[in-house]
């Protein structure tokens, strides 16, 4: 027996979209209630790379079409991986075609993401589905529905709400009150310089087509994303980029909402001892100026490029990891993505695990549907699941900064940054050790180890 499902997703983000694909598509009522006002609003900047982890999911979840059109709206695919120290020296580049996939599906491969053009893509098809501007508060659970609440004083109702509203979720702070977060000690600043071949040159060759990744002795470490779009600067979609591809981009009607244009994304991570106390208070120039300054003596080819940073975009963050909690009972409220949990962005894996749990518990809504699960069954599997890998990809993503860290460590910090550059001199030399750290940097990201 088939049982009618209303969801109420809070939150249309990676992980609140794409459950709301998969739920319409498989013929479910969903809802999705956002706070911004309008499909281009908020500061949604910066590169995304979407492993085949998120990949799967949104295969799963989007129609064949728009999947199609999410892949044709990537940026250019990375041909490289390369780690220096701050002078811009060589430690290890890795060619990222010697790196196995895990298939020949356009699922199985990484792809290089703008979060404005993802964010477009999401929202395409979905008009009637999202309400813009709609703020939750809380939330009133009853025997057999969920109502929830908005600032501008309206309510929905349903037999389930998912909080996807992200790393500071108001539907967590209701339901699951003791959920706390760790600051890590870490800030990052982040902006964007337009491409150009005076903007290629200040890159390491290695990188031009890549990701870069720059370790200072302070524990400072800065990254660079090169951002290909299949479009030029009018919106036309360039010549090269296969025909089914072009025919998709120009009749993708996203494209009017997305305005991002070729360029290069860094971010520099720094900690609080470090920088000045009012970082997260800064905007604009201010913000790209400081980064200039905390990386004064970094390569004038960095210096450069923050130079060239086009303001509008730039971002400051300070960088939470989320702290491990007990189960708790499942019931007719349920979260997914940053807002179960949040991790440092130190393995690239917030968006990607986001979209997984999109996937599962899609599923298990579907077996609901269909007459084969309770509903307060099916989401206590869903969190079982989801608080197991969810937990790998916290720990991993904040090992990753830790060992960052130990530059910063008075006596140790120089010798571990002596220790850590010796090592990737060592790897870059090895074809099977690089192979190795390849595959271990994105074991969280690519593969359902759990
Ligand atoms: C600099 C940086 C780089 C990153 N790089 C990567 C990467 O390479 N790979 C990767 O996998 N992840 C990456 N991440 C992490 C990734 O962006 C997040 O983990 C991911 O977007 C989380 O998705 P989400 O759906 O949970 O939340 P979000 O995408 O943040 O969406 C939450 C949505 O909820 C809305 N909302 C919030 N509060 C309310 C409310 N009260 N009412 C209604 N709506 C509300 C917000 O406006 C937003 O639209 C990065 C993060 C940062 C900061």
């Amino acid at each position: 027996m088939t049982r009618p499902l209303r969801v109420l997703v809070i939150g249309a983000g990676t992980g609140g979209m794409c459950l709301a694909h998969g739920l319409r598509r498989a013929g479910i009522d969903v809802a999705v209630h956002e706070r911004d006002r309008t499909r281009t609003s908020g500061l949604h900047g910066y590169r995304v790379g979407i492993s085949p982890n998120g990949a799967r999911a949104l295969r799963a979840c989007l129609s064949p079409e728009l999947f199609a059109t999410f892949v044709a709206t990537t940026a250019a695919p990375y041909e490289r991986l390369g780690m220096y120290t701050e002078q811009f020296r060589e430690l290890v580049s890795i060619g990222l075609n010697e790196v196995p996939h895990a298939g020949d599906g356009p699922e199985d491969r990484e792809y290089n993401v703008s979060r404005v053009t993802l964010r477009q893509v999401l929202f395409t098809g979905m008009e009637d589905v999202i309400s813009f501007g709609r703020r939750f508060t809380h939330y009133e659970q009853h025997a057999d529905r969920v109502v929830a609440h908005f600032d501008d004083g309206s309510t929905d109702e349903g037999d389930l709400l998912v909080g996807a509203d992200g790393a500071n979720s108001r539907v967590r702070r209701q339901y699951l009150p003791h959920a706390t977060h760790t600051e890590t000690g870490l800030l990052a600043i982040g902006g964007k310089t337009p491409w150009s071949a005076q903007t290629a040159a200040l890159l390491p060759a290695g990188v031009r087509n890549g990701f870069g990744m720059y370790f200072d002795r302070r524990g400072q470490f800065g990254i660079t994303h090169v951002m290909r779009m299949p479009w030029g600067p009018d919106g036309a979609p360039r010549e090269g980029i296969g025909s089914s591809d072009r025919e998709l981009v120009g009749r993708w009607p996203g494209l009017r909402f997305d305005n991002t244009t070729d360029h290069v994304s860094w971010a520099v991570t720094t900690s609080r001892s470090l920088a000045p106390a009012d970082l997260l208070d800064r905007d604009g120039a201010d913000l790209t100026t400081l980064a200039a300054e905390l990386t004064a003596d970094w390569s004038p080819c960095w210096q450069a490029l923050l130079a060239g940073t086009e303001h509008g975009a730039d971002v400051a963050l300070s960088i939470r990891t989320s702290d491990p909690l007990d189960p708790w009972e499942p019931s007719t409220v349920t979260l997914l993505g940053d807002a179960a949990h949040t991790m440092t962005p130190g393995r690239g894996a917030g968006a990607n695990t986001a979209l997984r749990d999109a996937r599962e518990l899609r599923d298990r809504l579907v077996r609901v549907r269909d007459g084969g699960s309770t509903l307060v069954g099916a989401v206590g599997e869903y969190e079982d699941l989801m608080r197991r890998y969810s937990a790998l990809a916290v720990r991993e993503s904040l090992e990753f900064m830790n060992d960052r860290g130990t530059a910063r460590r008075p006596v140790v910090g120089p010798l571990s940054v002596f220790a850590q550059r010796t090592s990737l001199r060592l790897v870059d030399r090895i074809p099977a050790a690089k192979r190795r750290m390849a595959l271990g940097m994105q074991k969280v990201r690519d593969s359902e180890l759990v």
